[in-house]
Parts: structure tokens; sequence; C-alpha cells
């Protein structure tokens, strides 16, 4: 019988026996885990002795003694010599430290888990009789993606003090959201979201989690910046895990910024779990990519609410790629501007509507007839425009993107 526990390795010594591919593995699963390894062994893997010249752990190079056991709360017997680790296993055991014995798990003290971590959640499987590594590790697997999916309710059922996590939720495809926003979907008590973005994901979240709509659509005001703070610091001092969902990254015109400042200032807990942006996910999915060998060596994102700024007319005129969010109704003064400044007026243009999503269209020109292509296509909202080299129809396709 085996019983399971979690063990706090952090800062406290770990001394590994061996240095081939066996001890690597677990070498690297000991440092994530914060453990200080010693690892003794007269010759180390290239992945060992990397970690040994950052400094990620200490590397005696010799066969391992009896006293490299000194001060040691753990030990991983993992040499390829069966008759060693027992001897290693011995030593731990009157000394009364746990250890793994690599070669044969049912000899050690201790086994080794299969696990993965969650957020603040950690999964372990261990099997209480006959070692079998790939049984535990596919019960795992299993677990572990059906955590990640989201299929499991993680909210928490003591009460705690109340938190906000600003998700960028990605473009809009539910299959680009992060996995840590993914969880945080599942520990919400809260959900406070917008209409752009990965909005789809919310039907799975349980009935009793209170879902706020501050989006603006044609037919509602949109509630005031300080209104959607104020919903956010009051559920969370009132002890909830708030989420608040937004289209892309969090801090990309997202006012997100604004949102983790009103926590801040409130004393609230928050959490920013980054998200893939339009700005550059919308381009990348149409085949347009923002940067490219011989093509473009920088990018510049903007608002194109107020038309071009300065910037933005630069950086047309240098040849970047400028890629313009919420600037559809400004079209025809964005392109005005960089005409004036010196922009050639052959300069590709592309404009991605709906970008990822169902109705996802893709209308294309040049800086002198995108305007109008705009208007006899009907571009509307939400659309991602691509000023540039490389928004050229089949750009991808062509000689330019082999340039070595
Ligand atoms: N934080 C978001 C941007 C919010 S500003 C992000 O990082 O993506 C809103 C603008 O983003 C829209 O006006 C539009 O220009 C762009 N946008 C967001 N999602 C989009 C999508 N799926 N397709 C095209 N444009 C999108």
């Amino acid at each position: 019988m085996t019983a399971l526990f979690g063990l706090d390795l952090r800062g406290r010594r770990v001394v590994v026996a061996g240095g081939g591919t066996v001890a690597s593995r677990r070498v690297r699963r000991f440092l994530s885990e914060g453990a200080a390894v010693v690892v003794v062994a007269p010759d180390a893997s290239d992945d060992l002795r990397r970690h040994a010249q950052h400094g990620d752990l200490e590397w005696r190079d010799r066969g391992i003694v009896e006293e490299d056991l000194n001060d040691a709360w753990f030990v991983l017997a993992a040499t390829d010599d069966a008759g060693l680790n027992d001897q290693v296993a011995a030593w731990a055991e009157a000394r009364r430290v746990f250890c793994i014995d690599a070669s044969d798990a049912s000899r050690g003290t201790a086994r080794q888990a299969a696990a993965s971590t969650h957020g603040d959640l950690a999964i372990g499987v261990i099997s209480t009789d006959a070692p079998d590594p790939a049984r535990i590790r596919a019960v795992r697997d299993a677990l572990a993606a059906h955590v990640d999916a989201g299929a499991v309710d993680l909210r928490r059922h003591r009460d705690g003090t109340g938190r906000v996590i600003l998700v960028g939720s990605g473009p809009g495809d539910p299959g680009l959201i992060t996995v840590r926003g993914r969880q945080a979907l599942a520990e919400a008590d809260v959900v406070v979201t917008d209409r752009l973005g990965a909005t789809e994901l919310l039907v799975t979240v349980p009935y009793d989690v209170e879902v706020i709509n501050v989006g603006k659509s044609p037919d509602n005001h949109p509630v005031p910046q300080a209104e959607i703070n104020r919903i956010l610091v009051e559920h969370a001092l009132a002890g909830r895990t708030v989420v608040r969902l937004k289209g892309g990254d969090p801090f990309v015109f997202g006012r997100g910024g604004e949102e983790a400042h009103a926590c801040i200032v409130a004393g609230v807990d928050v959490e920013v779990v980054p998200g893939v942006t339009s700005a550059l996910s919308v381009p990348a999915r149409a085949g347009i990519p923002v940067t490219q060998r011989g093509v473009a060596t920088s990018v510049l994102v903007t608002s194109g609410h107020a038309g071009a700024d300065r910037a933005a007319v630069a950086a047309m005129v240098s040849g970047a790629t400028v890629v313009i969010l919420m600037g559809v109704s400004a079209l025809p003064e964005i392109v005005a501007a960089g005409l004036a400044g010196g922009a050639s007026p052959e300069t590709p243009v592309a404009i991605i509507e709906k970008g990822t999503m169902q109705g996802e269209r893709v209308t294309r020109g040049n800086l002198a007839d995108i305007a109008d292509n705009a208007t006899e296509t009907g571009v509307k909202p939400p659309a991602v425009i691509v000023i540039g080299d490389v928004a050229r129809p089949e750009l991808l396709a062509s000689e330019i993107a082999a340039t070595p």
C-alpha cells in the first residue's frame, strides 16, 4: 500500500544518483518543484550538464558514496546499475529518508506520481501495487485533459478572499483561448463579459454562475467603464472569484489596464491572463504574417478610431506593417492621411472582418482603392486592417516569401 502526499520540496535538498536519461527527466521535475538538487554521477547527460552550468543544480562528477546523502530530504536512485540503486535505497532507508528506486519502484520507499499542474491544483496518480508507468500516465493524461478543457467545476467551496481574473479570450474562435484562461473560467463565481472574443465559451459555465454582459451592441448603451470597474471590485470584495472575459488580449485596446488599476487601488487581488490578440492572430489566420523576412521588419498596432496619427503615417511611409483596430468607420481618413504623408498608392491593404469566426471575410486592395472596395463589400466591424507589403495577395505562395 502506498500513501499519496503532496511534498513541499522547495529549497529542500534532493539527492539524485545517476546522470542518464531517467535521472534527467526526473531532475527536471524536481527543479520545477523548486528542490535544491544534487546530482551525483561520474557522467551526466547534456541536459544535466547545462543545468549544472546554469547553476540550477549541483553536479558531483563521481560515483555516489553514502555521505552524499547528508542533509537530503529525498533521494532518487536512478543509475543504470540496479545493484547500486538498491545500495543507495538501503542507505536512504537507514537514514530514514524517503527514496525512489528508479530501476524498480516497488523496492524504494516512495514512488513518483504521474503528475500535472493546473493553476493552483496538482493532479498526481500512482499505482499502489505493481508499478506500471504507462498506465498511471494514461490516467493522469485523461484527468488533465478533462480539467484543461474546463470540464470540471473549479469554483472554490471554502470562503476565501475574492479576486478578479482578467482573461483574454482570443479573437473569437473558442480554440484560441489559453489553457489558463479556460481554467479561470471554470473557477469563476461571476463572469463579466463583452461582446467581442470567444463568448461562445460561456455556454460551458454552470447555470448558477452569474454572467454579466457589459458589452455594447447596436441596441443598448455601453456600460460606462467606471461602472464596469465598480462591478468587478464589488463582487470581488464580496468574496467571489470574478472573471472579466475580454476579447483578444486584455491589455491591447481592452481597457484592461484601467480595470486592473481599479482592483489594485481597491485592494483586490488581480491576475492577468494574456490572450491571443486579434491584432496579430486575425491577420495570421488569414495567411498574412505581420512580419516577414525581406518584406517587413516592424509592425505597428494602432487604433483607427480617430484616424491615423503621426506614428501610423510614418510607419506606412517607412514600409512597416500597420495593423489598425477599430478603424472601419475612419478608413477613408486613414487612407487619406497615409497618401498625404507620402505612402505609395500601391501599398497593399487587407481588411479582415470577423477574423477566426464564422463569416470571416477578407477584402483586399491598395491605399488608392481600398476605401471604395470596402464600401462596395459593405465592410463592418469588428475588422482588422493591415496596411503594408505583407498584405499583398498570395504573399506566402510567392517567391518573395522564400527570401533567405
Ligand atoms: N483586446 C482586443 C482588441 C479590442 S478593440 C484584442 O486584443 O484583440 C476591438 C477591436 O479589435 C475591433 O474593433 C476590431 O478592430 C478588433 N477585433 C477584435 N476581434 C476581432 C475579430 N475576431 N476579427 C476582426 N477584428 C477583431
